[in-house]
């Protein structure tokens, strides 16, 4: 018998507002063109199983369980200003950008409160996964991060154990990645693009997790040039890592701009990776924790590579791993 999960997916016109003005990469026609062009032949194909759950915004509270109350207030400011930059040059403020990071946030959250509460098997946020961030600053196109929020949320409000954070973009997460460094309930694998080559420039496999957490944080970079053969040859070494651990969520951050062709990123993966690295943790999270699994959409600015790699991670999402 073949089970039929449940999966939620964010989609409603607020997941629009986080856009970087024009000529930035990071812009809503990403997420419009996964509206437009994906999404409904998905909503009808699988419509028993598949929910459009629309964005919500998170509250401030919320916000400051992770975040900085002096970095809330400076982008709350330069969301009225409309100018300028929240770092040192690769985000800029728009206005309205402190209500569009809220959505961003918010809806990650509704995801996570609708599989805790089982009316959702695993979430999908196209817009989420801004792993950029740090608790007191921005970066990397990222104001506020969700996947850090959504994980002391999970902690601190939901009072689970311990959560199992995977990063596929190409990009190291750093914002979840030093900012969760000393906590043992947070074990993070991250697969990325080697620093010395790549924004952010961190993420060796020396860094183990410090203190308490020595061996809860897996970092593997991979070369330039790397493809689909090499990432899963990592992805061995991930599960055997993910295999020492018993975490009662986990979430991945799905970047598309690993597949060959993005403009910012020098790995050569096609979207047999999204749908590996899904259909893995989709059976590992049946094994693990009933199946409790949210995706994060990441970076991606290749925009044919980003409708690729999300309908990979939405179909392995809605199909039965092997
Ligand atoms: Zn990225």
């Amino acid at each position: 018998m073949s089970m039929k999960c449940k999966v939620g997916v964010i989609y409603g016109e607020e997941a629009l507002l986080y856009s970087f003005p024009e000529f930035h990469p990071f812009r809503s026609d990403r997420v419009q063109r996964f509206y437009n062009e994906v999404l409904p032949e998905f909503l009808r194909s699988y419509y028993q199983q598949l929910i459009a759950v629309k964005p919500e915004l998170a509250s401030e509270d919320e916000i400051l369980l992770y975040h900085d109350p002096e970095y809330v207030n400076f982008v709350k400011k330069k969301s009225e200003a409309g100018y300028g930059y929240l770092d040192y040059g690769d985000t800029p403020a728009f206005k309205g950008c402190y209500e569009a990071s809220l959505y961003v946030v918010g809806s990650t959250l509704k995801l996570v409160r609708m599989i805790i509460q089982g009316i959702i098997d695993h979430g999908f946020n196209p817009v989420g996964g801004l792993h950029h961030a740090r608790k007191d600053r921005a970066g990397g196109f990222c104001i506020f991060n969700d996947a850090s929020v959504a994980i002391k949320y999970l902690l601190e409000v939901v009072k689970i154990r311990q959560v199992l954070y995977v990063d596929i973009d190409a990009h190291h997460g750093d914002g979840v990645f030093y900012d969760y460094y000393f906590d043992k309930n947070v074990i993070i694998a991250d697969i990325h693009q080697d620093g010395r080559t790549l924004y952010p420039g961190t993420g060796f496999s020396y860094e183990r997790g410090g203190g308490e957490a020595e061996g809860t944080k897996l970092n593997i970079p991979l070369m330039p040039g790397a493809g689909d053969e090499e990432f899963i040859e990592a992805w061995g070494k991930v599960e055997e890592f993910i295999d020492k651990f018993n975490p009662e969520f986990i979430i991945l951050q799905a970047g598309a701009d690993g597949l060959a062709g993005d403009p910012l990123t020098g790995l050569m993966y096609s979207e047999k990776v999204h749908e590996y690295a899904t259909s893995r943790l989709h059976k590992i999270s049946e094994e693990k924790c009933n199946g409790r699994l949210l995706v994060l959409g990441g970076g991606g600015y290749n925009r044919e590579n980003i409708l690729k790699a999300w309908r990979a991670v939405l179909s392995s999402l809605l199909n039965q791993p092997k």
